[in-house]
Formats: structure tokens, C-alpha cells, sequence
């Protein structure tokens, strides 16, 4: 292997701690707020659109008009303050990782710097691909992962992808990469391995050796 792949949220910061969450009703702020969704519809188009198209996002896009951008900066506009705070123990696993390392994201790249820094991880990462790699397309989809590989200049079976959605997992296996699953161990054929969080990823590498 040559080089691993980290989703951010729920994957580098404990799902516990309640960013995502923070984000999750800023979504449904913006999709009440600002596109003028009935606010009694807005779960059932969420659930669709995630069925659909992997992230509400894209299904706002597609039905309602809605600029990305626009989208993503106020859907990550909370306040990470006292939520993170540095976590040594995890830049020191990083850093004992003998492989190149990036941040593969659905959020934004300056979500993904604020939450990095917040984690004391700046630097930590050689590069960051946000959810604008592919046309604003999310994980599952393939497209980013190949935008991402072909940026990374390496190819899918010297690649791992750590990540805390499954489906996201089934997509990287699919392509020929090895597969992590920050969770707890699920028995689907497409996750090689599982740790309970990112600071375990170290311990399971040998699975490639
Ligand atoms: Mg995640």
C-alpha cells in the first residue's frame, strides 16, 4: 500500500461529539429558511434525496435551484469551539502511518481546514479533496474516488479508504481499494477491517502486509 484516504466527519472526531449533528440542522435551517421548504416535508425529502443522490445537496440542486456554494457555506457555518480540541494521540498515529496520507471529504474544504485545525491535524495531511472534486458528485459515487486516485497519481489497489459510512467503504472496494471501517466491525464482504477509531488504524495495517 502507498497511500490511505480519511473522511473528516465522524471519522477523525468521535461521532459523539455533536459537530455533524451541528451541521445536520443547519441543513434543515437552509432547506426551510432559504429554499422555503414546508417544514413538515423537509425529513422525507431528506431521507429521498439521500437515497437518491447520496447527500441532500444534490437533490436540492437538481429540484430546487440551489447554488452549492451557497449551500456549503451555511450549512457549515457552526462554531467548532469547545466541541474539538486537539488530539495528539491521534496526529501521533498519523504520523506513524509509513503512507502518504489525504483527506477525502463530502463537506467543504474550509469546514475540513477549520475542523483539522481544531484537531491540532494541520499539516498532518498532504492534501485535502473536498466535495467539490467531481462537480460537487458526493461519496458513493465513483467519480470522485477516480478525480482523487488520478490526483494522488497512485492506483486503487495501493490505496486504502478509511471512512464511518459503509456505503462509502462499498464504492472504494469496489474500485480495488482496501477498505477501513471507523465503527463497529460490520460483517458486509466490502469492509476489511474495522477499528473503533481513527487512532486504531495503525494496528490493523498489517492486514495489507
Ligand atoms: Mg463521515
Amino acid at each position: 500500500m502507498e497511500c490511505i484516504l480519511f473522511d473528516l466527519d465522524n471519522t477523525l472526531y468521535s461521532a459523539g461529539l455533536e459537530v455533524f449533528r451541528l451541521i445536520d440542522r443547519r441543513i434543515n435551517g437552509y432547506m426551510i429558511e432559504v429554499v422555503g421548504i414546508p417544514q413538515d416535508e423537509v425529513d422525507d425529502l431528506r431521507r429521498s434525496y439521500w437515497k437518491s443522490y447520496g447527500v441532500t445537496m444534490q437533490g436540492l440542486m437538481r429540484h430546487h435551484g440551489v447554488d452549492p456554494e451557497d449551500y456549503l457555506s451555511y450549512v457549515h457555518d457552526v462554531n467548532l469551539e469547545g466541541l474539538l480540541r486537539p488530539d495528539p494521540e491521534l496526529l501521533q498515529s498519523l504520523q506513524s502511518l509509513p503512507l502518504r496520507k489525504a483527506v477525502f471529504t463530502n463537506s467543504s474544504l474550509d469546514h475540513s481546514e477549520r475542523v483539522l485545525a481544531a484537531l491540532g491535524l494541520s499539516g498532518a495531511f498532504e492534501e485535502i479533496f473536498d466535495i467539490r472534486v467531481a462537480g460537487y458528485l458526493p461519496k458513493p459515487y465513483p467519480e470522485p474516488y477516480h478525480v482523487v486516485l488520478d490526483r494522488m497519481g497512485v492506483s486503487a489497489c495501493r490505496c486504502i479508504m478509511v471512512d464511518d459510512a459503509q456505503e462509502n467503504l462499498r464504492t472504494a472496494k469496489d474500485l480495488g481499494m482496501g477498505t477501513i471501517l471507523v465503527g463497529e466491525k460490520a460483517p458486509e464482504p466490502w469492509i476489511d477491517v474495522a477499528v473503533p477509531e481513527a487512532v486504531g488504524v495503525p494496528r490493523v495495517l498489517g492486514y495489507w502486509a
